[in-house]
């Protein structure tokens, strides 16, 4: 959305220029990971994850003919001229229910009773439903069903699920690539697979540094905050697919730090992230610990929250390179870098294609500003008017500290780092963490 042209641009300072863009600095971390392997899992288990083969069918589905409706059997010419004047009346030589075979043939001129699903007796062609038929008056009659008046004309197909209506014998149905979603994972189900090749999900170790911090669950003491990172960030980890393991609190220490390193890295993690440590006054210790078990670099990222941002590899026993990333320790800061930097590096894991959030075009109802020439991504709520115009509010204070503001959010406004303020009124592009749809 471009600034209207009476609107000054965002003052940019001259460190500015040692900042990283936010694709920029995606598109560096990005450069450190790759696909992950590939194994076999039970489909239930693969939600959200990335097929790995191609799925043909090796056969037919439905395997056999069936029938749409529960009614009759016929040879559609035999009734082609019913009607309630000059009913047709056939004798029922047989009935067959879904996941019987029929046991004769529809010889010219008879019926056979068949239900929802049941395998069409060879010789018929179309299913004449129940209500097509005096089935009813001949219940309450008390005649019973060995013969039935059919009272509208049925045509050839008539009711009759073709075999290999859905599915062809050798099709390819799901091919290598795509997300297993509830219908994939049906569709694997109908051809009969109990378990498919699906890419690993990554699991991606937690670590938590601050003086001042404390577990939840512990006695609230005064001076103290309760470790809220770990848990927003595994549980980003978790939706967009990756296995979090929580590591815990590290204190400011070379030696609590190391021994938090040393935890994660004996999980075999895909990707460390740490929270805290990356603000100027505290990344003398960072760095000298993780300097030594690999390579780390302090970036400044052209964004608000989110500033500080540490990145790197840590050298794995086995001589891997696990890449780190190191959040700031503001808990909106922490989960928006998440956004931008860990999600993104979940998805190429993960087989899938790193992709920006969806974003939607909303008028703004209050106003953003950018105070010092960095993308603001602001917390809102978008919902859809009256009109089915989208419409996005802030969620009170934006201050990073403010955990509710994400809470409440269902979406990040982007303000762009050289416009200066978007008024009330204006049109806002925002990146969609959830649907108002899913969330009202
Ligand atoms: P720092 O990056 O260490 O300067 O921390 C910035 C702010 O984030 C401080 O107010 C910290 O108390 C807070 N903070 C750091 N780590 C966490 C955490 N794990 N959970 C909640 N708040 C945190
Ligand atoms: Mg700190």
């Amino acid at each position: 959305m471009p600034p209207p042209p009476s609107k000054p641009a965002a003052p940019r300072h001259h460190y500015h220029a040692d900042m990283l863009s936010v694709e920029d600095a995606r598109e560096r971390i990005l450069s450190h990971f790759s696909v992950l392997s590939v194994e076999a899992r039970p489909i239930l288990e693969t939600l959200g994850m990335t097929l790995a083969e191609d799925l043909r069918a090796l056969f037919d589905v439905p395997p056999l003919a069936n029938s749409a409706m529960d009614g009759y059997a016929v040879r559609s010419h035999d009734v082609a001229k019913a009607s309630d004047a000059s009913p047709v009346s056939l004798p029922v030589i047989s009935t067959v229910a879904a996941g019987q075979l029929p046991d004769r043939p529809v010889g010219p001129g008879t019926a056979v009773r068949i239900m929802t699903g049941a395998p069409m007796p060879e010789g018929a062609d179309a299913v004449v439903p129940f209500e097509d038929t005096d089935e009813e008056e001949r219940r309450k009659r008390g005649d019973g069903l060995k013969s039935i008046s059919v009272r509208v004309p049925a045509t050839a197909g008539g009711n009759v699920r073709p075999a290999g209506e859905d599915i062809r014998k050798g099709a390819l149905v799901l091919a290598e690539g795509v997300t297993m979603r509830p219908g994939e994972i049906g569709v694997a189900a109908s051809l009969g697979r109990k378990a498919v090749r699906v890419v690993r999900r990554p699991v991606v170790a937690i670590i938590s540094t601050g003086d001042e911090l404390i577990e939840p669950g512990q006695l609230h003491e005064p001076g103290k905050i309760y470790n809220s990172n770990a848990y927003s960030i595994a549980a980003a980890v978790q939706k967009y697919g990756g296995v979090a393991r929580v590591v815990g609190i590290a204190r400011d220490t070379v030696e609590a730090l190391q021994a938090a390193l040393d935890e994660a890295i004996g999980g075999e993690p895909d990707m460390v992230v740490t929270t805290a440590g990356v603000s100027k006054g505290d990344y003398d210790v960072v760095k000298d610990v993780l300097s030594k078990r690999g390579k780390i670099t302090l970036w400044s990222v052209r964004m608000r929250p989110a500033k500080p941002l540490a990145f790197g590899t840590l050298d794995a026993p086995d001589g891997r390179k696990v890449p780190h990333l190191g959040l700031p320790g503001n808990p909106v800061s922490a989960m928006v870098a998440f956004e931008q930097f860990g999600r993104p590096a979940i998805q190429k894991m993960s087989g899938r294609k790193p992709s920006p959030r969806p974003s939607v075009q909303a008028v703004l109802e209050d106003p953003i500003t950018n105070l010092d020439g960095r993308r603001v991504y602001a917390r809102v709520i978008v919902y859809r008017d009256g009109a089915g115009v989208y419409r996005a509010r802030t969620t009170g204070t934006q201050s990073s500290g403010a955990l509710t503001s994400m809470a409440l959010a269902n979406g990040l406004a982007v303000c762009p780092d050289d416009v200066a303020r978007i008024d009330p009124g204006e049109m806002v592009t925002v990146e969609m963490l959830d649907w108002p749809e899913e969330v009202f």
